[in-house]
């Protein structure tokens, strides 16, 4: 999976761990993983941690790589990396809007296709991708970030289509607004305004955006491809 060093990343990766899961994680920085893959292997559990840039082919190519040639088996892609740069549209730089694209949408491109030479030849594969509520509804001051997440909707649904025919899924999951430390620098102010928008009153937790990802990797899941399931709330409804 990408990311994983921490928030929502971190939540599914010890989930998919304790299910028996041999969990690859990447982050920026290789400590922050290797923190992580501890906590899995403290539990007898088997990860493997990386860093990396999946913003960057050679970067992408090669965590699937180290994950092929330690586990030998590639079942399961999360694309969780995302970042945001925020800012209003009239004043966003190009850097902002390129960053944003290249980590949220391009990273998933990136990733995906080398996941998929090994699952095309296995005839399986579940891939998730992590996407937003803002690429569906759209958040002010975060352009770049909901026409990156939108794009990952629509990249989701037309892999789908190209794979289903080999028993792989593609679907997306579209978390509201999560507790994490990307959502920690979020103004006093804007989370009260966020908040009073939630039918439930209060953030979410990654575990339980964790606990979807669990089951669209599961058996249990195996007709379910080219959605995004939203998990807000009731925000969105
Ligand atoms: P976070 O900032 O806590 O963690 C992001 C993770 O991505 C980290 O492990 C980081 O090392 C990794 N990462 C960032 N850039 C990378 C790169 N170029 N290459 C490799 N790894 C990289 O964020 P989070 O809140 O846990 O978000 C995880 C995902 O969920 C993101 O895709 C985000 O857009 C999405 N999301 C989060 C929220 C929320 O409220 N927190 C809501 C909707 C969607």
């Amino acid at each position: 999976m990408t990311g994983g060093s921490r928030g929502i990343g971190r939540a599914i990766a010890l989930t998919l761990s304790a299910q028996g899961a041999k969990v690859a994680i990447c982050a920026r920085s290789l400590e922050a993983a290797q923190k992580v893959v501890a906590e899995m292997e403290a539990t007898g559990a088997e990860g493997l941690a990386a860093a990396a840039d999946i913003s960057r082919e050679s970067e992408a190519d090669g965590l699937i790589q180290a994950a092929m040639k330690r586990f030998g088996r590639l079942d399961i892609l999360i694309n969780n990396a995302g970042i945001t740069k925020d800012g209003l549209l009239i004043r966003m730089k190009e850097e902002d809007w390129d960053a944003v694209l290249d980590v949220n949408l391009k990273g998933a491109f990136l990733t995906t296709r080398a996941a998929l030479r090994p699952m095309l030849r296995a005839q399986a594969g579940r891939i998730v991708n992590i996407s937003s509520v803002a690429g569906t509804m759209g958040i002010p001051g975060q352009a770049n970030y909901s026409a990156a997440k939108a794009g990952l909707n629509g990249f989701t649904k037309a892999v789908a289509k190209e794979v289903a025919s080999r028993s792989i899924t593609v679907n997306a999951v579209a978390p509201g607004f999560i507790e994490t430390e990307m959502t920690a620098v979020l103004s006093e102010d804007r989370k009260r305004t966020y908040l009073s928008q939630i039918p439930m009153g209060r953030f979410g937790a990654s575990e339980e955006v964790a606990a979807l990802v669990a089951f669209l990797v599961s058996e249990a899941a195996s007709y379910i491809t080219g959605q995004v399931i939203t998990i807000d709330g009731g925000l969105r409804t």
